[in-house]
């Protein structure tokens, strides 16, 4: 009985192994993407000295509530979000607070 009992939850381990899987699957492939698309923004802003990679990451902080976000973030382009920072430290330098949402 104890063993039945034990063999069937032995049995659901493999179902259980399976999103764990597919979530280390996809990390890897996220991993290998974020790798590819570092190694081509290494590559289009090595004519520009880096330029283009400064651009591509400006910050928008609110100057209400002194909170600053990320591109993509829901809030990054809210009607108070007009101070624009190009780095994080630039931001933080500046008394802002970083968004709980977007974790800039
Ligand atoms: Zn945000």
């Amino acid at each position: 009985m104890d063993r039945a009992v034990f063999s069937r939850l032995d049995g659901s381990g493999p179902a259980a192994y399976g999103p764990n899987m597919r979530k280390l699957l996809l990390t890897a492939w996220l991993l290998l993407a974020l790798a590819a698309a570092g190694t081509a923004v290494e590559m289009t802003a090595l004519p520009w000295t880096g330029d283009a990679r400064a651009a591509s990451m400006v910050y928008h902080g609110n100057q209400r509530s002194y909170i600053f976000h990320r591109p993509g973030c829901r809030y990054y382009n809210c009607k108070n979000c007009v101070v624009e920072f190009t780095s994080r430290q630039q931001a933080l330098a500046a008394g802002f607070r970083p968004c709980k949402i977007c974790k800039p």
